[in-house]
């Protein structure tokens, strides 16, 4: 049984469930999962997951994007913000973070709207949608999408310039529009395809990271702020089974446990306000390291399969959530 907890949010850090509906052509299963208001009783036989909001499977791509507005928006006001999607192959993070098609507009997931207003610069005209109530006179958007593959970064733009970025492989590009993101996010989806014969095997297995800084100069101060948004899909949290798989994919199956649980306990301990915060411990917290301490907002973002198959995973995933809330 899942429930909405309305609270105070620990740190900075939230923790979102999105369950996705039964898909067309899927037989009517039975579900494992059930989702409760605040007031309601729960047999004593259940077990309940608190989080800070739950999105049932009719919700849709709107009401996502209209919730994680806000914290999306704090990115002009100085914040990193973090948006992970985490869950097994299959549960939605896809369709949550970039709509069911990265190069159709329809449906688009989170990002949507907001990047499509953050990259609206026209600086002819001084219009900044998003920036009415701000007093920017300047403001640059740079892009980076690195797709990481735990233990081998493999896929990076050509550098257009220096980065000053932890993974030193990655380019920054300024873009002006959605349309330049999605290009941008097109390559790097075909450069993540090559050499891999199932793409959605392949993204199933690797994180994706897209990063959007947003850099402005106060009116009034003449302060620089820098805010920036990280949008990571990340890979499949399923157990691969030990007897099933063997070499390299035993190994890359170890090291996706190991990036997620990293990450895992990174957030905890952030979550906890705890002195020593564990990032050294893989590649991706490496890299959102300054992201996720400092003048930050995370959202783990998890999702859940309604399948009873899925009940396993369900429950790990579940319980992975349940560290931070
Ligand atoms: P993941 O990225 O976690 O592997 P996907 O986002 O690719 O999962 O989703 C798996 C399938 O389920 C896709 O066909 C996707 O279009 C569909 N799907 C996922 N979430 C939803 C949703 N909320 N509503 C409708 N279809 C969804
Ligand atoms: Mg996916």
């Amino acid at each position: 049984i899942l429930y909405n907890e309305i609270q105070d949010l620990k740190g900075n850090i939230r923790v979102y469930c999105r369950i996705r509906p039964f898909l067309p052509g899927q037989s009517k299963r039975q579900t494992t999962i059930e989702h409760i208001g605040e007031n309601e009783r729960m047999l004593d036989a259940h077990r309940l997951f608190k989080f800070n909001k739950v999105f049932s499977p009719a919700t849709n791509q709107e009401e996502v994007y209209l919730d994680t507005q806000p914290l999306i928006r704090s990115v002009l006001d100085g914040y990193n913000v973090c948006i992970f999607a985490y869950g097994q192959t299959g549960s939605g993070k896809t369709y949550t973070m970039s709509g069911p098609n990265v190069s159709s507009k329809e449906d688009w997931g989170i990002y949507n709207e907001q990047v499509r207003d953050l990259l609206v610069n026209d600086s002819s005209q001084r219009r900044y949608p998003l920036f009415h109530n701000l007093s920017f006179t300047k403001i640059y958007h740079y892009v980076t999408f690195l797709i990481y593959k735990p233990a081998i970064l493999i896929l990076n733009f050509i550098p257009s310039q220096p980065n000053g970025l932890a993974v030193p492989e990655a380019s920054m590009h300024s873009v002006k529009s959605t349309t330049e993101v999605l290009e941008l996010m097109n390559i790097g989806l075909r450069n993540r395809a090559v050499g891999s014969t199932a793409l959605n095997e392949r993204s199933s297995r690797s994180h994706s990271v897209l990063t959007v800084h947003v850099r402005g100069t106060e009116i009034k101060t003449n302060a620089v702020l820098h805010g920036s948004l990280h949008l990571v899909d990340l890979a499949g949290s399923e157990r691969v089974d030990r007897s099933e798989a063997t070499g390299d994919r035993l190994r890359e199956a170890q090291h996706i446990n190991k990036s997620l649980s990293a990450l895992g306990d990174a957030i905890f301990a952030l979550a906890q306000k705890n002195a020593h915060v564990p990032y050294r411990n893989s590649k991706l917290t490496q890299v959102l390291q300054s992201s996720l301490g400092g003048k930050a907002k995370t959202l783990m973002f998890v999702h859940l399969n309604p399948d009873v198959d899925s009940y396993s995973e369900t429950i790990s995933t579940l319980k992975f959530a349940q560290r931070f809330s």
